[in-house]
């Protein structure tokens, strides 16, 4: 199995965006634990990642077996299923994990995360919909 350091980080829910997230940790050189309950998703990341394990998240002895609350950062990035977001952030707070990121569809699922113990919530679509306003505005600048 895998011993995590300070430099290790799990990501569970391993769609776009916890896909984009593992790849983008592992080229700033961190070692990735990716945990999805899909076994061809698992399989499509087991030579990207330095780990990767088919399980359902949402069960805290499941998590405590993979060795997670050895580490102190983790990366939710389950979106639709808000019950699985909920219940697998609950299990990480359980775990004792200090730095818990969330990816939330809506401001309501948010709310609910912070209140589940969520250190950090992000919005992905939101903050790209923003971005792309700036980016989108900075080029009329350029035009006018
Ligand atoms: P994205 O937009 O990032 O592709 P999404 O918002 O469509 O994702 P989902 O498809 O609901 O989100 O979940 C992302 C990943 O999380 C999927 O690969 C799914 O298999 C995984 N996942 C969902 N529930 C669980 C769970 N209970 N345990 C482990 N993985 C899970």
């Amino acid at each position: 199995s895998f011993t995590p350091t300070s430099n290790s980080v799990v990501v569970i829910g391993l769609g776009r965006f916890g896909g984009a997230v593992a790849d983008s940790l592992v080229r700033l050189g961190h070692d990735v634990l990716g945990i999805d309950e899909n076994a061809e998703l698992v399989q499509r990341w087991a030579d990207q990642l330095t780990h990767v394990v088919q399980a359902d998240a949402t069960n805290t002895d499941t998590l405590r077996r993979l060795g997670v609350a050895d580490f102190e950062s983790a990366v939710v990035g389950i979106g639709n299923d808000l019950e699985a977001s909920v219940l697998t952030v609950l299990s990480l707070v359980e775990l004792g994990i200090r730095d818990i990121w969330v990816k939330a569809l809506s401001l309501r699922h948010g709310r609910i995360l912070e209140r589940t113990g969520a250190h950090h919530v992000v919005y992905p679509e939101m903050a790209m919909g923003e971005r792309v306003a700036h980016l989108v505005t900075g080029r009329m600048i350029d035009f006018i």
